[in-house]
């Protein structure tokens, strides 16, 4: 493994998820905004990404991947070229002086690319998504992985007969992000927020996890479950949930994913139609679903981090295992060997650290990296024939045997 920790951050982070990120070797820092993934660090975002793909797949996603150079002419036809419209474009030259951009979402080029195959009713629905590289000239960038000018994005856009159509969709989808955000281990503190909706439907919903260093504002009915955007939070939208001003209370929250009903916005803008049952011409009816496993991965870093460092749930850890061996005797490393070949085979993903080293630093380091579980090999416990293990959330160690070791992880 060529990443190393690192005493410190770069003086200028002040994002308690990037200084950690930075420190473990998880990231590396280009510049304000944009950070690249190293080996543990591309290990963590593949295992959120895997976990939505899982779920949208699910729902009846296709899998795809839009391109980051834009060409102009699909954003013009629904406005969204213009820079006082869409404040937050990157954008360049081809060498023939004709202008590019670099995607900051993708309704305009993907319901354009879209036109050669949607001609009637028997084409629709359909829910093509993808991961991907997002570009945003974002105008602060001081929240690490949370908030990037290059940052990843699964998006989701649907394409549906109407309005019924899209409703059923779009539930369905809110719940996949349910279990999506359960599956990481913030369902608990992740809400279902009314925000504001645009022109075809009164609300979207965003999906906001509850932070101290959050920039929303929501309220938040625990009984329900559900909150409201500050934005959008008056009488007649709590009378309207049927809620309660006692039974909310106000907190800052990051917002991890975002529904949206679209209409027929942009299907009307670039011209995708369908022609229904009775022969009639129909603008196809659309909705876009976002979640940020970049900003997923600093809120998760920041959230579960105590003050040893990272402490990753198994399911996102880069490893499970953290494999210490203490002295480079030959019984020693042959032992810690045959341990780290087990846990292999057995599926089991382990980081040995064979460097010769302090233990002191290797338990520091392992505890820095948040690997779940940590397990020590010592000329004194190899000669008892156990090891130790220590969960990275306990303080406690224990002697197990190989056997035991292999059921606990
Ligand atoms: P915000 O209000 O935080 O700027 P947004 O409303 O612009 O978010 P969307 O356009 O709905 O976000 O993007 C979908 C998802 O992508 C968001 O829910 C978030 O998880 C993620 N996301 C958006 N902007 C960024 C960013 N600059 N860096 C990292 N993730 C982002
Ligand atoms: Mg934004």
């Amino acid at each position: 493994m060529f990443t190393k920790t690192l005493r410190e951050a770069p003086a200028d982070e002040v994002a308690k998820n990037a200084i950690l990120l930075i420190r473990a070797g998880f990231i590396s820092k280009q510049m304000a905004g944009a950070y690249a993934y190293f080996p543990l660090g591309k290990k963590v975002l593949d295992n959120i990404v895997q976990i939505i793909r899982e779920e949208m797949d699910a729902i009846g996603g296709e899998e795809i991947q839009m391109t980051v150079l834009q060409n102009p002419d699909v954003w013009q036809k629904s406005g969204r070229w213009d820079d006082d419209i869409m404040d937050v474009w990157f954008k360049t030259k081809l060498q023939n002086g004709s202008e590019v951009g670099l995607a900051p979402t993708h309704e305009e080029p993907l319901t354009h690319s879209l036109m050669p195959f949607i001609r009637s009713y028997k084409d629709l629905p359909c829910y093509p998504y993808q991961f991907q590289t997002k570009f945003r000239n974002e105008v602060r960038a001081k929240s690490g992985l949370m908030r990037g000018r290059e940052f990843l994005m699964k998006d989701l856009y649907s394409y549906s007969l109407g309005q019924a159509d899209h409703e059923a969709f779009y539930e369905k989808c809110a719940e996949s992000y349910i279990r999506v955000f359960n599956r990481l281990g913030i369902g608990d503190i992740t809400f279902k927020t009314f925000a504001s909706g645009g022109s075809f439907s009164k609300f979207s919903h965003e999906f906001q996890a509850l932070s101290p260093v959050g920039e929303d504002t929501i309220y938040v009915s625990r009984k329900s479950k559900i909150a409201i955007n500050k934005e959008v939070y008056n009488d007649e939208v709590l009378a309207n949930l049927g809620l309660n001003r006692d039974e909310l209370t106000e907190e800052k929250a990051v917002e991890v994913g975002n529904i949206f009903t679209l209409g027929t916005k942009y299907t009307e803008a670039l011209g995708l139609t369908y022609t229904d049952e009775a022969g009639a011409v129909q603008p196809v009816y659309g909705g876009s679903y976002g979640i940020g496993p970049s900003r997923l991965m600093g809120f998760l870093a920041e959230h579960f981090a105590d003050d040893k460092g990272l402490v990753w749930p198994e399911n996102i850890a880069p490893a499970r295992v953290c494999l210490i061996n203490i002295g480079q005797d030959s019984s020693v490393m042959a032992n810690t060997e045959e341990v780290y070949d087990q846990l292999i085979k057995h599926g089991v993903e382990v980081i040995w650290d064979d460097r010769d080293a302090r233990p002191g630093e290797k338990f520091a380091d392992a505890d820095l990296m948040g690997i779940p579980h940590r397990v020590v090999v010592s000329p004194r416990l190899v000669a008892e024939g156990k090891l130790e293990h220590k969960a990275r959330t306990s303080e406690e160690t224990s002697s197990v045997t190989l056997g035991e070791l292999l059921k606990l992880v």
